[in-house]
Formats: structure tokens, C-alpha cells, sequence
């Protein structure tokens, strides 16, 4: 089921996710209808967050982009960043690594704003998946940029919050009208 995408002006963005104890049914089809939605949505990543609910839950997915290469690392070895997709990381921890990198990004919680943003080149990353099960990696490239954007949803925070002042003030204006609108949208459904 393609579920709604929370867009900004939503206070549940802001929202630390709660952690998840166990994955049992429910959250499995949660899973599965936020790979619907995103992949719907042509996005590499969603956040628990973006579809209303408020925990350490995200799914990703980077195969869908060719231009941008992505890293990985398991057990210290390359590994296949294709066949470890998609991806679900329950209780995520991540360890920033390497020198910061620059490089596009948008949200699907901000459709047609896109920005510059500074990322660790490469992450450490420690989950659950869902299968209950723990997995740990290295990546690199978009992969571990779509992580750090994903992780920072589950925290309740936003990539225009880790925007260079000159592009936020730039977007100012873009910014408040899907406030108003997403605000607008959401009474109007009350
Ligand atoms: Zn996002």
C-alpha cells in the first residue's frame, strides 16, 4: 500500500523515533508499504518519520541510481552494494567516517528543493534488520550519504538544518509557502 509522505510544516519530522523492540507483523507490513512508497516516489531512502510514525525504522534503496556510485564493506571485505538492497535499518547507530564530502540532495518530505550538503565521505553503521537480526557495514559514496540523511530523519532532524546559510535564506521563501501549505492541508483534513 503506498502510503501519504509527511511533507515539512508536519511537527512529526521533528520527532525522535521511538526504538523498536521487536519486528513482528505489523511492522513488517509497515516495511513493506514504506518500500512501496518510496519506490513510488523514486526515492532512495524514507524515514519512518515521512510516513507519520515516529521511530528508529528506515528503508533504502540506491539501485535506482547509476550516476552516483556507492561503497560497501562487510566483514572488511568490497562487498556488492546491489545485492544488500534494499535495505532496512531498525535501531540504527552510526559512526561518521572520513573526510566531509559535498554533494546534492533533496527529501521527499521537501518536494523541488534540493541543496548542497556536507556529509562524512564514508559511515559505520550498526541495525537491526528486518529480520531481527544484527547487521554492521562500512559504506561510502551515496550510499553513506543516504544513510546520514535517513539517520538524521529518525532523530528529527531535517537537511535544511545542515544547509549552508546562503542556500537556506535562498530558499526562504519556498520554505515557508510548504509550511503554510502542508499546515493548510493538514486542518483542512481534521
Ligand atoms: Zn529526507
Amino acid at each position: 500500500m503506498i502510503l501519504e509522505i509527511v511533507k515539512y510544516g508536519n511537527a512529526v519530522l521533528r520527532q525522535k523515533g521511538a526504538r523498536i523492540e521487536k519486528v513482528n507483523a505489523d511492522l513488517k507490513k509497515l516495511i513493506a508499504d514504506m518500500f512501496e512508497t518510496m519506490h513510488a516516489a523514486k526515492g532512495v531512502g524514507l524515514a519512518a518519520q515521512q510516513v507519520g510514525r515516529a521511530l528508529q525504522l528506515t528503508v533504502l534503496d540506491v539501485r535506482g541510481i547509476t550516476d552516483r556510485p556507492s561503497t560497501l564493506e562487510r566483514d572488511g571485505k568490497e562487498a556488492d552494494v546491489a545485492e544488500f538492497m534494499p535495505l532496512v535499518l531498525i535501531n540504527p547507530e552510526i559512526k561518521p567516517l572520513g573526510d566531509p564530502v559535498s554533494g546534492p540532495e533533496g527529501c521527499l518530505s521537501f518536494p523541488e528543493i534540493y541543496a548542497e550538503i556536507s556529509r562524512a565521505g564514508m559511515a559505520e553503521v550498526r541495525a537491526m534488520n528486518d529480520k531481527g537480526e544484527k547487521i554492521d557495514f562500512r559504506c561510502g559514496g551515496l550510499l553513506a550519504r543516504a544513510i546520514q540523511h535517513e539517520m538524521d530523519h529518525l532523530n528529527g532532524i531535517l537537511f535544511i538544518d545542515r544547509m549552508i546559510r546562503a542556500d537556506k535564506d535562498e530558499l526562504k521563501e519556498a520554505l515557508s509557502e510548504l509550511q503554510a501549505k502542508t499546515k493548510a492541508e493538514m486542518k483542512a483534513k481534521k
